[in-house]
């Protein structure tokens, strides 16, 4: 193995350890503490995700890995670090709550920073480097493993408070991809692992339109998937302090819909059925979505339902479903 490779894997291990004892152990990470501590996050959850801070100093970083030996050229490689065109090296994450995002064996390969002032941007991530692909990396993954394998589902999020938040309250087996497009080989790691994927994504346009990308990509993956849609303007953090973790944990068990359902809601929306040719395009539409199912079952009951709505004999609907998948039926 490439001892640059090994260099990145220690600095990571010796950075976030020491983020983490700033955070709980010292004044320079009293903001980062009230921070968390306001937005509700226990000792317990911070010391589950090893959550830390990263002091409000030009070089603490630098200083500490130039004194423990490190090469800093390969500290800028693995994203650590800054380098300005001056030459000169400089943090990346100061004055930054980090959420330390670990590979599928657990080794913290990056950060997620997140500011705690108005400071922009709000979140800087570890940019693509030789250890940190965001394509393949989930934030809390590891954490969520051991429960994932016992339950065969997991909850995907936007945010990594919004993981920490659902953790907190009891959900385990909950991952968010890095603030970029849920990928193909999240789908292939995910489903090596559990059956059932429940997104549940924020309840703005943005979220809805990525919930509606990642049930696309899950098309073609023996994955089930159900979505969990939350209320206009909420995300699970929100949720969950505004309600509560016990009636979240009912929630999501309640309010989960089928893609199907999630799709029908989405169709309707903004269209006045009344009218025969918007009536006409949303059942067409409708007849798609039920066209891309696997499950002939939910397929039959979904044609029936809108049959009964509409008031269309079975077999015109039937008959209407573009490429029917025949491997099942
Ligand atoms: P918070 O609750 O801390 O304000 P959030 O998770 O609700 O954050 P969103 O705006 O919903 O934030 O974004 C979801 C995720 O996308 C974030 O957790 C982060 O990983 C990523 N993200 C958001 N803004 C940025 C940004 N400016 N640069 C990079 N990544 C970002
Ligand atoms: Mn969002
Ligand atoms: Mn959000
Ligand atoms: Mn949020």
């Amino acid at each position: 193995e490439q001892v640059w490779r090994k260099q990145m894997r220690d600095a990571h291990r010796l950075v976030a350890d020491l983020y983490h004892e700033v955070l709980m152990k010292t004044e320079a990470g009293e903001v980062g503490l009230t921070y968390l501590r306001n937005r509700d996050l226990t000792e317990e959850t911070i010391a589950q995700y090893r959550i830390g801070f990263a002091p409000d100093q030009r070089r603490f970083t630098v200083e500490l890995l130039e004194r423990r030996g490190f090469d800093l050229e390969v500290m800028v490689e693995a994203g650590l670090i800054s380098k300005s065109k001056s030459g000169e090296y400089f943090d990346r994450f100061e004055g930054r709550v980090v959420f330390p995002i670990a590979d599928r064996d657990g080794t913290i390969v990056g950060f997620s920073g997140r500011a705690i002032d108005d400071r922009q941007p709000k979140y800087v991530n570890t940019a693509e480097t030789p250890l940190f692909n965001k394509s393949e990396l989930l934030f809390g993954f590891s954490q969520a493993r051991a429960t994932m394998r016992k339950k065969k589902r997991v909850f995907l999020v936007e945010g990594n408070v919004d993981v920490l938040q659902v953790a907190q309250a009891g959900i385990q087996e909950v991952v968010a991809s890095l603030g970029t497009a849920f990928s193909p080989q999240h789908a292939r790691a995910l489903s090596r692992i559990v059956e059932e994927v429940i997104i549940c994504y924020d309840g703005d346009h943005a979220g809805q339109e990525a919930t509606q990308k990642v049930i696309r990509l899950l098309e073609s993956s023996p994955l089930d998937v159900q979505i969990l849609p939350l209320p206009e303007k909420t995300d699970p953090d929100d949720y969950i302090r505004q309600h509560g973790g016990t009636h979240w944990q009912q929630f999501v068990e309640t309010e989960q819909l089928s893609v199907l359902d999630f799709m029908n809601r989405m169709l309707r929306r903004g269209k006045n059925l009344n009218r025969e040719g918007e009536r006409i395009r949303f059942i067409e539409s409708m007849l798609e979505e039920i066209g891309k199912t696997n499950d002939s079952i939910r397929r039959d009951l979904y044609v029936k339902k809108l049959s009964d709505e509409f008031e269309i004999p079975l077999e015109t609907l039937r008959s209407r479903i573009p490429r029917p998948t025949s491997s099942e039926s």
